[in-house]
């Protein structure tokens, strides 16, 4: 339940006053739908009305505000002419000037023979002191309103500052005080200011130094936000580790098989991480454990030989893939092996027949399927095993956490492993799961030979088409992903379309398409008779499946490279130099390249390790846009920016573990203010796995 304290920032913005449903959409559209979103919408300039001069000595361009006297309307002569209204001050004359203005409203506010506070921007030419549309029109004792600095918030089309102002400046009168949160001792090192001081603060900034996430103020409040991060992690953590692991110990026998039916031999670096797998598994503590290997490092042949350990232990397991062709990829790639073994597989995806579905769900709970691959079905409600010991997540970022919870809850202490081919780097890693156990694959796996990668001009198409024709009439194939245009999908999908049909005229029968909005028995047709060789070109839009494994395709063209962001552009070159022969990526580019293009360019030009990629994103881009973030899992916040603040971060990942320490069940005062952080974020999920929550 969420506290009560907090009721009043949970109400919808609807019921602010003069917000209608128009302008309801459109504070949604910026914030979010309650009073506690426009909080966070922190201004992003200011405009300094604190000016104050005679009419007479106003400089011309500034920002001033005017004590006048209304002395006379002039309405306009025609329709193109403005509406002007004359003012004065003891020194002079201001005129006010109105287009497309009504004159009835403007003698409302501006009624002949009265004193009003005036405050816009001035023009003076020819000793005329005129403001254009003034931004403020108020009554004397408003004035105080008025002469201070005002904040500029972001905008939205439709939504004028001043509407916006208005609709945060009430949800700040209806802010209350909330008890401290923070340990006291922090405070006072920082010298932060108390929660409500430093919001009113962030919304009242007298000078732009205070504009910065790193000011005293913003940062203040991106530490609680940081703090109910991690707090509300470490709970689930605390959780997750109460309830007892088993100790899972193998017998040997079934890996014994399957080196034998295994065409290579594990690397070094595979047994490595092994080996810390089988660390965790034999101790009675829960596994939950990040791997992290680039794309084609052989993430899924160390999950298969754990998952080995755990059925030769007489445990069931699953593994879960975020789309429906990655789970069937790894369902064809394991079947073989599982079969030589005699171990029972099976895959569960939410487009099965309701018969073949039931008699799988049948099997999982009569514990007799030992394997379950699967997509988000796996976690459904009615999906329930006999004895669930290790579930393997594949491409974590793109599931939430309380996903990947659900499907560790289907079992009694079931041990975890999340594997990513996403380099995360661990500012990243550690807002997403806190504090975990990593395993890293970082070789390349034998035989492999780098890509070669070149910057090729758009100008030279013909000759990449013809390069691509003389390839594939040696038996090559080929992907070619066609432009990303941020707008939307759907002119992604033409531009993919448009390359499609030109690619086909030269190619005939031999090049496909596929994109994120067909339906996936398409896709999987597709990829398919790519795999099997009836097409050489597969042309891509963007969103072409992380994961996807064509081990002789060689040939990667990515159109406008510089429009990808850097992960992006590793993820997509990582579908290529899969198999032994070596393989080419070419990166079209339309120039002139941008500063910035040429050195993400040169970056994977020169590089093929995912994780120094990451870094070096990282640092080309900010946080926020590193890896496509806002598209995955990883969690989004309102105030705190990890470019920024990741020392924050840190600090906050240990204050929540001591708090869990000394209060594990936020039971006393500050544990009392922490759970009201925890429901002002918005992480209350978490509050659940207290005792007394
Ligand atoms: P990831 O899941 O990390 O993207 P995969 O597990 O799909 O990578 O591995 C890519 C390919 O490399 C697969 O075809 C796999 O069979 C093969 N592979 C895995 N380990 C080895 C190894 N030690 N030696 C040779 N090939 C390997
Ligand atoms: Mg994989």
């Amino acid at each position: 339940m969420r506290p009560e304290i907090l009721f009043k920032l949970f109400i919808p913005n609807k019921q602010l006053p003069g917000v209608g449903p128009r302008i309801n959409a459109l504070l949604t559209n910026v914030a979010g739908a309650h009073i506690a979103d426009l909080l966070w919408l922190l201004p992003n300039n200011l405009i300094d009305r604190q000016f104050c001069p005679l009419i007479g000595e106003a400089p011309n361009g500034k920002i001033c505000t005017f004590i006048v006297t209304v002395i006379e309307h002039i309405p306009s002569p025609t329709r193109k002419r403005p509406y002007r209204v004359i003012c004065s001050d003891e020194s002079g004359l201001v005129e006010l000037v109105y287009f497309n203005a009504r004159s009835d409203y403007l003698h409302e506010i501006l009624p002949i023979n009265e004193k009003r506070i005036i405050s816009g921007k001035v023009d003076v030419f020819n000793g005329r002191v005129q403001v254009m549309h003034p931004d403020h029109v108020v009554k004397e004792e408003d004035k105080a309103l008025i002469l201070t600095v005002e904040p500029v918030y972001p905008l939205t089309q439709g939504l004028t500052g001043k509407v916006l102002r208005r609709c945060i400046h009430h949800a700040l009168k209806l802010t209350p005080n909330l008890p401290e949160w923070l340990d006291p001792n922090l405070v006072q090192q920082k010298q932060w200011f108390n929660w409500i001081e430093s919001l009113m603060a962030v919304h009242a900034p007298k000078t732009h130094k205070e504009l910065i996430p790193t000011s005293n103020n913003r940062a203040r409040l991106a530490y609680d936000e940081l703090l109910a991060n991690q707090l509300a992690l470490a709970m689930i953590r605390r959780h997750q580790k109460k309830r007892k692991g088993r100790s899972i110990i193998g017998s040997g026998a079934l890996k014994k098989i399957i080196n034998a039916n295994l065409s290579f031999v594990l690397t070094p670096n595979q047994l490595e991480v092994l080996e810390e797998i089988n660390h965790d598994f034999q101790t009675e503590n829960r596994m939950l454990r990040l791997l992290q290997g680039d794309v084609g490092s052989g993430k899924t042949i160390v999950a298969f030989y754990s998952i080995l350990t755990a059925i030769e232990a007489g445990f069931q397991t699953a593994l879960m893939a975020p789309t429906e062709i990655l789970a069937k990829q790894h369902f064809q790639t394991l079947q073989p092996l599982a079969e030589a073994a005699n171990i029972k597989i099976d895959i569960l995806t939410g487009k099965m027949s309701s018969k073949d579905r039931n008699q799988i769900i049948s099997n999982t709970k009569s514990g007799s399927i030992q394997l379950l691959i699967g997509t988000h079905a796996l976690f459904q409600d009615d999906v329930a095993f006999k004895n669930l010991g290790f579930a393997v997540v594949d491409e974590q970022h793109k599931f939430g956490v309380h996903q990947r919870l659900a499907l560790s809850n289907k079992g009694d202490g079931v041990d975890m492993l999340i594997m990513t081919a996403t380099p995360i780097p661990r500012t990243l890693s550690m807002t997403a799961y806190g504090d975990l156990d990593v395993s890293i694959l970082r070789e390349r796996l034998p035989g492999r030979k780098a890509v070669i990668t070149r910057a090729v001009s758009n100008e030279r198409l013909q000759e990449v088409v013809e390069g691509i024709s003389r390839a594939i009439n040696s038996g090559k194939k080929a992907y070619w992903v066609c432009p990303l245009i941020e707008i939307s999908d759907k002119l992604d999908l033409a531009a993919a379309e448009e390359r499609f049909q030109h690619l086909n005229l030269i190619f005939t029968d031999r090049v496909a398409l596929i994109h994120g909005r067909m339906k996936d028995i398409e896709k999987d047709r597709i990829m398919d008779s790519f795999r099997a060789g009836k097409v050489d070109i597969l042309v891509a839009t963007s969103v072409i499946e992380v994961g996807v494994d064509v081990p002789d395709a060689t040939i990667m063209v990515i159109e406008h490279a510089e429009r990808f962001g850097l992960a992006q552009l590793h993820q997509l070159r990582g579908r290529v130099g899969r198999g032994l022969d070596q393989s080419t990526c070419l990166l079209l580019y339309s120039s002139p390249l941008s500063a910035n293009a040429r050195a993400r360019i040169n970056v994977l030009r020169e590089s093929e390790d995912g994780f120094v990629i990451a870094e070096e994103d990282l640092k080309l881009r900010g946080a926020g846009e590193v890896l496509g973030i806002k598209q995955s899992g990883l969690p989004h916040f309102k105030i705190a920016d990890l470019t920024f603040h990741s020392d924050l971060l840190e600090l906050a990942q240990k204050e929540a573990k001591l708090i869990l320490n000394k209060d594990p069940d936020l039971v006393t005062k500050r544990g009392e203010a922490l759970r009201i952080l925890l429901y002002l974020f918005e992480r209350d999920n978490a509050v659940q796995y207290l005792k007394s929550g």
